[in-house]
């Protein structure tokens, strides 16, 4: 389609469509988020290839747009508007195994969900999102945290290279064996990666799924699968559930506790109802899992008899994300935060409890939102840490076990605004403890508002090479970045 609003489409080889500027901006671009959604993009460009990003960047330079490259769609904090070009990576899917080398090539664009399953299928796993609907390229580019951490380190610390376009529309492959300033930015992709570079393809390292042991699905189905035990527990019983959730942690290695506070989904008994939630993933065999010290404590009787629901389940390792997937709804004001704790106490948890209930008591809307807490082992985090290849990457507070995760979801301006309030005072109610001991706070560039408080992702030497890299990289500002000082 060509447009008498831009001279340079004859450079665009490749499927793009100009909206019309006075179109609902949230019709022309569905995201996860229809928060920083302004305004229609000036265009949307769908390549196919390498060489359809390059011409893309040079039309984006001769009419000064900043490009966004899009994945899953599912980062709530990216401005899009009239000088926005939205490059959508949608044709950029492929996955390419390579058993010899127990690596994957996955595509710029290619989606959780398909990865896992077709590692799955395989007989491979690496380490994912919990949501089949993220982007991989989009979750590791801020470290990506996922229910492997214990085992194998976050997504950043599993990427083998990157293919990648640069602003100057140079084709690169980076790698921890590149050197110089090619080294600097793979190491930065691998943990501070937004607005660098368009990634068209990602290397990661895989494991075969036989290494975890795990339990056949049920008598009839012989796929392997993952032990999960939840319990739901009504506001009056919880205390038990914070002591219950701190004496779980740091679990075995295997294992992830997921503690929080929500409301009850429609359908169910407790449909709108406030209810605290203490539930356990175990990435190895049932029987281990249950004899581990933590398992025995959320089978035990007396914590069972509080909770209004108590259930074992094992499920299928290719649907282990199936569970979450009405969170993946696009549209409404959604917006995520993340911080990396080292120590929480009772007190602080009841409190950050105390506000999550009155901002949701206040505000109907708010109701699909929730408080919640990852708890792992980050020992493997820190080990991996401690070589020369993990000290160059961009993935810090590594022995910090608690990753606090605020999902924000409204539908009225007010509410929003309400949330966000909500999550910066829990958030200072839960560092405290760290803050007594003399720990920086440190905000997960994955899940960040990517608004201020920059300075709390890294250390002083860190946030320098970035803006280092920044200027190196995107110093024309080409593409959008949340790190620019
Ligand atoms: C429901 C939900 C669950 C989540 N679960 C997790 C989780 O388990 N672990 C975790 O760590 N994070 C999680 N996140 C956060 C998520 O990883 C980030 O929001 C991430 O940026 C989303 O990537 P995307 O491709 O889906 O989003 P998009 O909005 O499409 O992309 C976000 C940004 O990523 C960059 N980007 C994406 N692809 C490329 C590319 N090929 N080249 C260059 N830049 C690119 C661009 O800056 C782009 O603007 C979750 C978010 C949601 C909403």
């Amino acid at each position: 389609m060509a447009d008498s609003s831009f001279n340079n489409t004859n450079l665009l080889a490749c499927p793009f469509s100009i909206p019309d500027p006075k179109a609902s901006a949230t019709k022309v671009v569905s995201r996860w988020s229809d928060t920083h959604v302004e305004s229609p993009p000036a265009i949307i460009i769908t390549p196919n290839s390498e060489e359809d990003v390059v011409s893309a960047l040079k039309f984006a330079k001769l009419n000064k747009l900043t490009v966004i490259p899009a994945g899953g769609r599912h980062n709530p904090a990216i401005p899009i508007n009239s000088k926005s070009l939205y490059l959508d990576l949608i044709n950029l899917k492929s996955i390419q195994l390579d058993k010899q080398y127990s690596q994957v090539q996955i595509g710029g664009g290619a989606l959780t969900g398909d990865v896992i399953r077709y590692l799955a299928q395989e007989g491979y796993f690496t380490t994912m999102a919990n949501s089949n609907a993220v982007g991989v390229v989009g979750c590791l580019l801020g470290g990506g945290n996922s229910s492997q951490n214990g085992l194998i380190g976050w997504m950043a610390d599993n990427i083998m290279s990157f293919r990648v376009v640069t602003a100057a529309g140079d084709i690169v492959q980076v790698s921890s064996s590149s050197k110089g300033e090619e080294l600097a930015l793979f190491n930065a992709l691998c943990g501070a990666g937004h607005g660098l570079c368009v990634v068209i393809s990602a290397t990661i390292r895989i494991y075969p799924l036989s290494s975890l042991n795990l339990s056949p699905a049920s008598k009839d189905d012989p796929s392997p699968s993952i032990w999960s035990r939840t319990l739901i527990f009504p506001p009056t019983a919880i205390d038990s559930a914070i002591d219950a959730f701190l004496a779980a942690s740091p679990p075995p290695e295997p294992m992830n506790v997921i503690f929080g506070f929500s409301r009850g989904p429609p359908g169910t008994p407790f449909a709108g109802k406030p209810i605290v939630l203490l539930t356990s993933t175990y990435y190895g065999p049932a029987s281990e899992a249950e004899a581990s010290s933590v398992g025995a404590r959320l089978l035990h009787p007396s914590l069972v008899e509080k909770a209004v629901k108590a259930d074992t389940v094992q499920i299928p390792f290719a649907n282990a994300n199936n569970a979450y997937e009405p969170l993946n709804d696009h549209g409404g004001f959604k917006s995520m935060s993340s911080n990396r704790i080292a120590r929480l106490s009772p007190r602080a948890l009841k409190d950050a409890y105390g506000k999550y209930l009155a901002v949701t008591d206040k505000y109907p809307d708010a109701v699909r939102s929730a408080l919640m807490f990852h708890s792992f082992n980050p020992s493997k985090l820190a080990e991996l840490g401690a070589t020369p290849e993990g000290e160059g990457r961009f993935v810090e507070a590594r022995d910090r076990g608690f990753c606090t995760i605020g999902v924000m979801w409204s539908s009225e301006p007010a509410t929003r605004d309400a949330l966000a309030v909500l999550y910066d005072e829990a958030v200072t109610i839960l560092q405290k403890d760290d803050e007594e001991a003399g720990l920086p706070r440190r905000v997960f560039p994955g899940i960040m508002k990517f608004l201020p408080g920059r300075r709390d992702l890294f250390s002083g030497e860190k946030l320098a090479e970035l803006d280092r890299l920044q200027e190196k990289w995107n110093g024309d500002g080409l593409f959008w970045s949340p790190y620019k000082a």
